[in-house]
């Protein structure tokens, strides 16, 4: 069932309306990460197609800045809509190229429909502000208008939600968009890219630009004159290469880059609870978020039993392909992810961490590897300063709680972070010692379209979700009025 849901989705370019080949002929293979076995091949973007891309969004976009804001909110909410009534079939998509189990599919689809439903209702919301000069001289009048024609780049951790976090604030200020979604994943964002036609998006305001040349293609856009906007989900290490390119231009760039997210347990937290929020915080897409818990500091009065408890939920959790029955975590989206996750284990248990469950990948086909914690590790191991991306719970004991807020703050990342204590007063303002920009307290799941999401330090810049991600797509004009 789901590979005809697979061969019905369109795969070349989408461009000004139109579903058109790459101008070199190029394709990319997309592979099911629990079979290993290829699913379709797409069209992979030149840098000429970017160009035609721009084309058609700049065509679009005096047009779509000029919709009444009302009208634009009533087609996002239609994309709502026809998201939710075909949830099932776009999280067998999710599932079949990203690897997440169907459960988690239908969660991601949820999330990510949801970002159409808030921004139509802040489409007409966007209104400016009046007033009078302290000094009287003159009138104060500010009007927000669309920032322009905006590039964005997604990751495949959360193919679908990614794009929408970006497309739903971008469409209602009024931005045509190019988007460029991950080699791994590009059918979601094809699949969308239908949806959004069918709610009545118009020609050239979303264009879907799948292509394995991600650096020539962004480097194209960013280097066209048309261009305001690069709004981007990755990597760091990426996001770094994306700001110098803006610099040459000075595009307005929001980034969502890497987190290290430390989980901290007080010797008061109800230690059910604090497994139960570690669970969530640890396995949502088999590890691989960016908010996931990527270090667990647990008070030494209360680490061996919140370790064992942990170990034991971890050891229950059936892996194998997201779309089997009673599968609790599926694959790692390639072979590199998790070699890499592999590694970490491998060098944290050579240097004496003690493995509590887990520790391998399983035999057979497919990008899997076992849910694993790990205690008695090394300071220095790699796997506490590095972002897992997979299922692998690092336990570290502490006993003063300065010496865990500095270790939990010895990142230079600041994405996410989460606290669980019996006491919310002593957990908050722990949690307001940490540099992160979003942070649980006493809860595992933090994801909100209404609240604000992005990083500090090095996990990025600006935010999305909330009132503030539809300000990344909008320009302020003061005008200085006498009359
Ligand atoms: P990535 O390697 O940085 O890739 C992200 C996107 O950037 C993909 O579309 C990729 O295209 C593209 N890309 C790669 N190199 C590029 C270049 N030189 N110029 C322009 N675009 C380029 O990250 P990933 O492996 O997909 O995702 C995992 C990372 O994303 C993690 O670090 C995670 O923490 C972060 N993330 C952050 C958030 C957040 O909200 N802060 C959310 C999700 C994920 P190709 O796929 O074609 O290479």
């Amino acid at each position: 069932m789901s590979d005809k849901l697979i061969s019905a989705i369109p795969t070349d370019l989408h461009i000004g309306g139109q579903w058109v080949p790459s101008s070199d002929g190029s394709r990319i293979s997309v592979v099911d990460p629990a079979t290993e076995q290829v699913i379709a091949d797409v069209a992979s973007g030149s840098a000429a197609d970017a160009t035609s891309a721009v084309d058609a969004a700049f065509a679009a976009s005096a047009e779509w800045a000029a919709t009444a804001p009302r009208e634009r909110g009533e087609i996002l909410r239609k994309a709502y809509e026809l998201i939710t009534e075909r949830r099932l079939d776009i999280a067998k998509i999710i599932s079949r190229e990203e690897g997440k189990t169907l459960a988690e599919g239908l969660g991601e689809v949820a999330y990510a429909a949801e970002f159409f439903r808030w921004y139509a209702e802040e489409a007409p919301r966007t209104m400016g502000h009046f007033g009078r000069s302290p000094v009287g001289a003159n009138n104060i009048l500010v009007d927000h208008c669309p920032v322009g024609v905006s590039l964005l780049i997604t990751p495949w951790n959360f193919p679908m939600a990614m794009g929408t976090r970006k497309i739903a604030p971008a469409l209602a200020a009024g931005c045509t968009v190019i988007l460029k979604p991950a080699s791994a994943t590009p059918l979601t964002a094809l699949a969308l890219a239908v949806v959004l036609e069918e709610a009545g998006v118009p020609a050239g305001v979303v264009n879907v630009l799948p292509s394995s040349r991600s650096g020539e293609v962004s480097n194209q856009i960013l280097g066209d004159s048309r261009v305001a906007k690069v709004s981007f989900t990755g990597s760091t290490e990426v996001g770094r290469v994306l700001l110098a390119k803006a610099s040459e231009r000075i595009v307005n760039c929001s980034m969502e880059l890497g987190g290290n997210a430390p989980f901290i347990v007080l010797d008061d937290a109800d230690i059910d609870a604090a497994v139960e929020g570690a669970m969530i915080a640890k396995m949502r897409n088999a590890g691989e978020s960016c908010i996931g818990a990527n270090r667990f500091y647990a008070h030494s009065s209360i680490a061996d039993e919140f370790s064992e408890k942990f170990a034991a939920a971890m050891a229950d959790l059936k892996v194998g392909p997201g779309l089997e029955e009673g599968v609790d975590v599926g694959p790692l989206v390639n072979a590199s992810t998790r070699d890499k996750v592999a590694q970490l284990v491998d060098d944290a248990v050579a240097r004496g961490a003690r493995v509590h469950t887990g520790g391998k990948r399983p035999p057979g086909p497919g990008f899997f590897y076992e849910p694993t914690v790990l205690t008695d590790i090394d300071p220095q191991a790699d796997i506490l300063h590095t972002e897992i991306f997979g299922p692998v719970a690092p336990i570290v004991k502490f006993d003063e709680l300065s010496d865990v807020i500095i270790r939990a703050n010895d990142t230079i990342f600041g994405l996410a972070a989460y606290v669980f204590s019996g006491n919310v007063g002593r957990a908050l303002a722990v949690a307001q010692q940490i540099d992160a920009g979003i942070i649980g307290v006493n809860r595992g799941f933090v994801s909100d379209p209404a609240a604000p999401f992005g990083g500090m330090k090095q996990s990025g810049l600006g935010r999305e979700g909330s009132q503030d991600g539809m300000h990344e797509f909008l320009e302020k004009r003061y005008i200085a009025v006498d009359w």
